[in-house]
């Protein structure tokens, strides 16, 4: 689980969620002070990302019907948001340019 940069509190999977799923920032919920997702663990987080883009191109090559690889696309996003994001995500009390 992430934890906060200014006060070292565990972040809950609930709080990733809410805040740092749509933006990568949000307010600690134990010190009210702004976190950022570091630009590192971002850039892993895209990383995973890219296996959407695989299974669209799978999609494409071994001629998957459509439901069967947007059935694969929600089970993706499903597992990201539940295993792999809360453990990638670090935080930093400083917004880090992505590049
Ligand atoms: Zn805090």
């Amino acid at each position: 689980m992430p934890i906060c940069d200014q006060c070292g509190h565990p972040w809950s999977r609930k709080d990733v969620w809410k805040k740092l799923s749509i933006q990568a920032r949000g307010t600690c919920p134990a010190c009210g002070k702004m976190q950022y997702v570091t630009a590192s663990s971002r850039k892993r987080g895209s990383k995973y990302m890219m296996i959407v883009f695989l299974i669209l191109i799978a999609q494409a090559v071994f001629d998957i019907p459509l439901w069967g690889s947007i059935a694969m696309l929600f089970a993706l996003f499903f597992i990201l948001m539940i295993f792999v994001i809360p453990n990638v995500y670090k935080l930093t009390s400083e917004q880090e340019p992505l590049y």
